[in-house]
């Protein structure tokens, strides 16, 4: 098997780890390569454990410590992952940083691309970078993108989990589930290194138990923990995919 890539965007620390772990190092455990970009640390607007910890700290000392935990968390999982270092809460995405996503795509040519959800209005971070992806990805398609490099790309997009527990209010409803029993221990794991945002661990236990619940009833088979996506863009195949009612062994699924 040869590698493929994947590229996943974070618009903060932890956002790429807590809604896509463990599909992440389902991927990476089948030798895929798996890349995260990092867009903002979150400092301003998903780090309370530090700043209740530390009252008198700073942006720049909470954007370090954020970075440490994003970067272990990546190791855990089996995932390179690099920071742009955006300020959050409100990130804004420009024409220069549009272009730079679009440069990746090209750069990586991941076959699939995961991101945040379009609608999200709880949380604009998410939404603005579900936008940029969408745009970066659609450029990427385009010859003449970057006329230097002539090759266009368009990979595979999908959309991870909202801000939960929102979901409905985000109109957030998986039309793919990740079944991810073999690599829970490895996500829950990497979780706990956000120690800036404890409560981390409790959300998505109950959230990966909540879309395990859900894909086993669809699945009809036993599934303790799911992630749930919504895919973008259609397929395009010479057969329908099927749903696979029985576990599938990692050297079977590719
Ligand atoms: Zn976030």
């Amino acid at each position: 098997m040869g590698s493929r890539d994947i590229l996943v965007v974070s618009a903060h620390a932890a956002d790429y780890c807590t809604r896509a772990g463990g599909t992440i190092a389902r991927y990476a455990r089948a030798g895929w390569s798996v890349h995260v970009i990092v867009l903002t640390y979150g400092a301003r607007g998903e780090s309370g454990g530090y700043w209740k910890s530390s009252p008198d700290g700073t942006v720049e000392e909470c954007e370090a410590i954020r970075q440490a935990e994003s970067q272990a968390a990546a190791d855990v999982l089996g995932a390179t992952i690099e920071f742009c270092g955006f300020k959050d809460y409100p990130l804004i995405i420009d024409e220069d940083r549009t272009r730079m996503l679009t440069r990746r795509v090209l750069d990586i040519r991941p076959e699939i691309v995961l991101t945040h959800w379009l609608d999200d209005p709880t949380n604009v971070d998410h939404q603005v970078t579900s936008r940029a992806v969408v745009r970066a990805v659609t450029n990427a398609s385009q010859i003449g993108s970057f006329p230097s490099t002539p090759a266009h790309h368009f990979p595979n997009l999908y959309f991870f989990e909202s801000t939960v527990p929102m979901s409905e209010f985000n109109n957030f409803s998986p039309d793919t589930y990740i079944d991810i029993d073999e690599t829970y221990e490895v996500k829950a794991e990497a979780i706990k290194r956000f120690a800036c945002q404890p409560q981390l661990v409790f959300y998505y236990q109950h959230f990966a138990t909540h879309r395990g619940f859900q894909a086993a009833n669809w699945a009809k088979r036993t599934i303790q923990y799911a992630e749930g996506f919504v895919r973008y863009l259609p397929l395009v195949r010479t057969a329908f995919p099927l749903t696979e009612r029985e576990p599938q062994q990692e050297t079977e699924r590719r």
